[in-house]
């Protein structure tokens, strides 16, 4: 007997099902995992891509902007490992 990973309900360990009891436990378990982003949100990412940063942090700082609205901001200080420029 397995447990499975999702619901914790005991099933039948098969070669076909080792993690979770059925399909549904399955897809859901994959769903939860990763939280999709917003296609508003993978456009902002995508723009992170062309843009210029003065440090580390503050690049940090934009992508918790995005994905992570909800934390407290970092601080952003300048004077710390900054990116070397290429211009
Ligand atoms: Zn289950």
């Amino acid at each position: 007997m397995g447990i499975c990973l999702h619901c914790g309900t005991p099933f039948p360990r098969t070669r076909k099902t080792r993690k979770y009891c059925t399909n549904r436990c399955k897809t859901n378990a994959c769903l939860e995992r990763k939280p999709r982003l917003r296609a508003s949100e993978i456009d902002a990412l995508r723009e992170l891509l062309h843009n210029d940063f003065d440090s580390i942090d503050g690049m940090r700082e934009r992508l918790r902007e995005i994905i992570a609205p909800d934390l407290p901001p970092i601080s952003v200080d300048e004077s710390r490992a900054p990116i070397p420029r290429m211009d």
